[in-house]
């Protein structure tokens, strides 16, 4: 790779619509180019470092077995259709269709095809287990495109699936997975950890994800220090709170309303209750006294509208991510003044259970957060402008049509597990491993003969990780102020030779390494541009990030060339005649560290 052809072009501005250090740096050193919102372009540079992470990732899956095959982008409706994704993936999904008028997609994932291919070519299970994988173009038409490569609406996912027979095959090909993940998250040298990813996981391990811990990060986790229990904050499944005892539940008055003027908010409503209606105890009103309700209009993947009203604490608030999570495949949006409008029965500010519920007036699906529990009494709206009802208590005075995590979780929340505090941090998502089971092999009716010759639907695992994203992830995680600064394993190349000044022996002996280098197998950017000045190469090494950089030049005529570390910055003069050798242990030592 010479600078002097390199197909490669350096900016000293930042791109305007990059939000993230990586992410410009990226777009500065030229690996990527935008050709679309959320769609790049790989540029040489940035096509090697995919290289490298794609071949990281193809060993990992090839040392457990999977076998390398790649389904098209271009897909036909059907098979879709008969899983139901057609219809729920929704807006998400980008659709077009063939000169005929038949409905096509770009595949955003594949578990059809892969479930298909199994039906039409294998039927005994003696033909399983199997793993197949694929590195393979995807396209998701994301509401938020992020970020440049960390999400895109084109993006490369290693996806692979696993069949078996029977769940102790799953349950083995599913901790085969893990095991590939951790080696190649770990060479890849990113900062991770694995998380429960579906609310069904507890204790279990049906779904796991493996987020690169990044303040960037979109994803939130908790981890208990004293259990080791981690999880997405989507997968926190707060426990069911015990039931008040019945003694304290017979000695709470009655409910009563009580005027509070101007109080739509939690924050007046606790104002208002202290001044107007002091607590017997002497105790003051919180907010965690109070119990909000919220309304939130779901769209269902079909269109239809549907409201859905949750109840919980005041001192909380709904948390977005978890509500998509428990909604899916439905959408969700704040109620507006429309959606109040249509429904009269709810009074913005004072919304209240007396009219909530599917049997309730308002017929709006109710549910509750599980720190609510039966048996305890809440100050909470009164269905009335300018008042809120005192002393309702849940199971006596109101009842709900069932429970929803959605509620925020909070830094210092005790561990679901029971074995101490939470605390909170960001990652980015960087795989998704998931016992699919029988799902899709129902769905699309992928059958093998057991070993009495009986028809057994096959189980499936899916397991992706996002190859692209793990280019910008690192690249966030490793960068400094000046620069991309690549871990060995993933850098364009070993070594970056400049050869500085106008000197025609220092162009010559450049030549002379890099020809060495190369036959030694190493891969270099060879910085052979003849009118740039020392400054302006310098700057350019620095923003590319290879992690070594050789300097030929003015140290020459005294008979050494200088070697330094891109991430440490360390230097060092070493003489003409060792620097091949010198520079290859440096490579060498760093790949394979004692
Ligand atoms: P996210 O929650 O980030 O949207 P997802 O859960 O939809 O991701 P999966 O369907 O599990 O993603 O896809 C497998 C992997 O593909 C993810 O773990 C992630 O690394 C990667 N990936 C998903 N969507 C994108 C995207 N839009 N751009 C880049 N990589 C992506
Ligand atoms: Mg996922």
């Amino acid at each position: 790779m010479r600078l002097s052809t390199l197909f490669l072009r350096t900016l000293r501005e930042d791109p305007a619509d990059a939000e993230l250090p990586g992410h410009k740096l990226l777009v500065r050193a030229g690996y990527i180019r935008r050709a679309a919102p959320g769609i790049y372009t790989w540029l040489p540079l940035g096509l090697k470092v995919l290289r490298r992470v794609e071949t990281v990732v193809r060993e990992e899956m090839d040392a457990i077995g999977g076998q390398e095959l790649s389904f098209p982008a271009l897909l036909p409706r059907e098979p879709y259709e008969a899983s139901g994704r057609w219809t729920e993936y929704g807006p998400n999904l980008f659709r077009l269709q063939d000169r005929k008028g038949n409905d096509m997609l770009l595949g955003p994932t594949h578990e059809e095809m892969f479930t298909l291919a199994v039906k039409d070519m294998f039927s005994s299970y003696k033909e399983l287990p199997l793993t197949l994988y694929q590195v393979q173009t995807k396209y998701r038409d994301e509401a938020r495109p992020r970020a440049g490569l960390l999400r895109g609406r084109e993006f490369i996912m290693k996806d692979s699936y696993s069949f078996d027979v029977d769940d102790a095959g799953l349950e083995a090909a599913y901790q085969r997975h893990r095991e590939a993940y951790v080696r190649m998250f770990d060479r890849l040298g990113l900062d991770y950890v694995v998380v429960y990813a579906d609310s069904g996981a507890m204790g279990g391990s049906a779904s796991e994800e493996f987020l690169a811990v990044s303040p960037d990060g979109e994803d939130t986790f908790v981890r208990c220090e004293a259990s080791g229990y981690a999880a997405n904050v989507e997968a926190v499944v707060v426990p069911q709170a015990p039931p008040v005892d019945p003694g304290v539940v017979a000695a709470t008055p009655a409910a009563h309303v009580e005027d509070t003027p101007d109080s739509p908010t939690i924050d007046t409503l606790v104002a208002q209750a202290n001044g107007l209606h002091p607590r017997a105890d002497g105790r003051s009103w919180t907010a965690a006294d109070t119990l909000k309700n919220v309304v939130v209009l779901l769209t269902h993947p079909d269109g239809t509208k549907e409201p859905l009203a949750i109840g919980l604490p005041g001192d909380r608030e709904v948390d977005a991510k978890r509500l998509d999570t428990q909604v899916a495949p439905a959408e969700w949006a704040p109620f507006d003044e429309k959606d109040f409008a249509a429904h009269p029965l709810l009074t913005k500010g004072y919304i209240g259970p007396s009219v909530l519920g599917l049997e309730a007036p308002s017929g709006i699906r109710y549910l509750l957060d599980p720190s609510v529990a039966e048996g305890s009494a809440w100050v909470t709206g009164a269905d009335e402008h300018g008042k809120h009802v005192f002393d309702l208590v849940l199971g006596r005075d109101f009842t709900a049509d069932g429970t929803v995590q959605a509620a925020e979780i909070r830094e210092g929340d005790p561990s679901p597990d029971g074995a101490g505090t939470l605390t909170l941090a960001r990652g980015i998502e960087m795989g998704h491993i998931f016992q699919l089971g029988r799902k899709y092999a129902e769905a699309l009716d992928l059958k093998v003969l057991d070993e009495n010759g009986k028809l057994v639907t096959v189980t499936m695992g899916s397991y992706g990780v996002g190859v692209s994203r793990a280019v910008a992830a690192v690249a966030e995680a490793t960068h400094d102020e000046v620069g991309l600064c690549w871990p060995r394993a993933l850098a364009p190349a070993d070594v970056h030779v400049l050869a500085t000044g106008k000197d025609r022996a220092v162009f010559e002996h450049a030549e002379k390494l890099v020809a060495e280098l190369e036959a030694a197998g190493l891969e270099v950017v060879h910085d052979d541009r003849p009118k740039v000045s020392p400054g302006v190469k310098f700057k350019d090494a620095e923003l590319l990030g290879v992690p070594t950089i050789v300097v030929v030049g003015r140290g020459l005529a005294d008979g050494t060339i200088e070697i330094k570390d891109r991430r440490t910055g360390e230097r060092r003069e070493v003489p003409v005649a060792d620097a091949a050798t010198q520079v290859l242990a440096e490579v060498r030592g760093d790949a394979h560290p004692a």
